[in-house]
């Protein structure tokens, strides 16, 4: 068979992984990629080194779920093997946690993160294609455009390549069999297509409801990292946290809360957000001086939305010999820590389809829009789902309502506080009392199972209504100071 060549647009985490399953399928493959991304001696140099204005947030905490390290272990062994030579570690969740939520764990062995920082799985995988010989990888070369004539048999726009400019030798024309968008959240997918041609792109929308900082701390020398004795990152109401384990020593710190909160917006000043990391018993023990000391500003990050981009429309794709991947495709509020994850497993799916539909552009097309239907889209939507509720919750919040409380004047039941009382006090406790709970939840989490098994499963429901039915026998359970409190507290800083 002759081998037919791929264009993939953006050398990011989906590009790279893009490039990797399709060469692994026998393709030969040009990643494009705008900003410059050399090949560093090191992990470190790279994280020091590396301006990508096209990926900002590289500069951010980054979980690796469980349905992402077991991928990459399993499609691709020397890839994995390159990350933990490189510092990156599985991290089973049995091994990480303090005593108290030890004896509740599951020691499967499917619930295994991986630590490593963004920049350094980014900086492996560009070692790795560049070993290749069916890759090229070029950086500093921005696509400007697509390529296309009209398909006899469909009338859709027939993708033949793409309009670029490289910074150092111009504009060229790079003829392919396929193009992949793997350009991000930012991709000009919309104005390109109507370029050539094809029906409007429409997408769906919806903003994410938070803002995001982060900044990274190395941990002394000689000093064991503190146990982690209840969730990685939770919600105060008010504000959201996570700790991230690194490679390297090195972890971050993130906290997110509503852009309409101006007074916890100033975290993105470093001693505030100092002062809120330490106030919130879960960080402080990790920020504390003693332990680790900051290696970089805060970074933010704003103007977050659910993003899903609708490039097949009643069975039909709006092109041929074209599909965006990743971020390009679909995103949403990063605190789930699931895009690196759907740009990965987005990635192998287009690798598959590909190589099962040769010759056959639609048929690739319809195959690969039906998988992604099926396994990745359920998550952007339980994303959307959740983040429309919290922006509910927090303008009634606002608004002096308490959004706990279910029971209306007339009697009957607010559904949507009455589901958000289940989960504050029903399955957030339960976590830390019920190994059933915990497990279904980790799995979920991790993408193992659907997102509709924790709640729809109705052993898991019985245990998290039980435990919400104690709800006033339990001493309230403080994840962290009250709003008044933190604000105090962040004005001193
Ligand atoms: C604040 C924040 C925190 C996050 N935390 C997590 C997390 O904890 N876990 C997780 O899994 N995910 C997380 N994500 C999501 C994750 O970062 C993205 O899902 C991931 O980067 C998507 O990779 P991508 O390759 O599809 O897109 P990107 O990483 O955005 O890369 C797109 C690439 O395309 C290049 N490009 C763009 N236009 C062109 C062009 N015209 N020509 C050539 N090149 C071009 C860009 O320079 C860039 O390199 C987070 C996202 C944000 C915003």
């Amino acid at each position: 068979m002759t081998r037919r060549h791929v264009v993939v647009i953006g050398g990011s985490a989906t590009g790279m992984a893009a490039a990797l399953a399709l060469a692994r399928s026998g393709e030969r493959v040009t990643v494009l990629e705008r900003d410059a991304i050399p090949v560093c001696a090191s992990a470190v140099e790279a994280f020091e080194s590396w301006q990508r204005p096209g990926t900002p947030q590289a500069r951010h905490s980054h979980a690796f779920l469980a349905r992402l390290h077991n991928s990459v272990r399993d499609r691709a062994p020397d890839f994995y093997q390159a990350l933990l030579a490189a510092g990156a570690a599985p991290l089973r969740l049995a091994e990480i946690v303090g005593d108290t939520q030890a004896a509740l764990l599951p020691a499967d062995e499917d619930l295994t993160l991986l630590a490593c920082r963004r920049i350094t799985f980014d900086w492996v995988l560009r070692r790795h294609l560049a070993a290749s010989t069916d890759v090229v990888y070029r950086d500093r070369v921005m696509v400007e455009g697509l390529e296309a004539s009209p398909d006899a048999s469909t009338g859709l726009p027939q993708v033949r390549g793409v309009r670029a400019r490289a910074a150092e030798s111009g504009a060229e024309r790079i003829a392919a069999d396929l193009v992949v968008d793997a350009s991000g959240r930012r991709t000009r997918l919309r104005e390109w297509l109507a370029a050539i041609g094809a029906a409007p792109l429409e997408s769906e929308v919806q903003p994410c409801g938070i803002f995001y900082c982060t900044r990274f701390y190395r941990l002394h020398e000689g000093v064991e990292p503190p146990p982690i004795d209840g969730p990685i990152g939770a919600d105060l109401g008010y504000m959201k946290y996570a700790i991230f384990p690194g490679d390297s020593r090195i972890f971050s710190i993130t906290l997110a809360a509503a852009p309409e909160d101006r007074e916890l917006r100033r975290v993105v000043r470093e001693r505030v957000f100092q002062a809120a990391a330490a106030a919130i018993p879960a960080t402080r023990s990790w920020v504390d001086p003693a332990v680790s000391a900051p290696i970089t500003r805060v970074h933010g990050f704003g103007d977050l939305n659910d993003t899903l981009r609708l490039f097949v429309r009643d069975d039909a794709p709006l092109a041929l010999g074209l599909f965006p991947v990743g971020d390009a495709l679909v995103h949403a509020n990063p605190l789930s820590g699931r895009g690196c994850t759907l740009g990965w497993l987005s990635a192998w799916m287009l690798a598959d389809a590909w190589a099962r539909h040769p010759g056959d552009p639609l048929g690739f097309a319809r195959a690969l829009h039906a998988e992604i239907a099926r396994e990745l889209v359920p998550w952007y939507e339980d994303m959307r789902d959740q983040d429309h509720a919290a922006i509910r919750a927090a303008g009634l919040a606002r608004a002096g309502i308490d959004p706990l409380t279910f029971e209306r004047p007339d009697g009957s039941v607010d559904p949507g506080a009455y589901l958000r009382s289940l989960i504050r006090d029903g399955l957030v406790p339960a976590l830390r009392e019920d190994a059933v709970v915990l497990r279904a939840f980790l799995r979920v989490f991790n993408m193992l199972d659907s997102p509709k098994s924790l709640l729809g499963s109705p052993d898991v429901l019985q245990r998290i209504v039980a435990v919400w039915q104690r709800r006033h026998q339990r001493e309230p359970f403080r994840l962290g100071p009250d709003r008044d409190e933190m604000a105090t507290r962040l004005r001193a800083a």
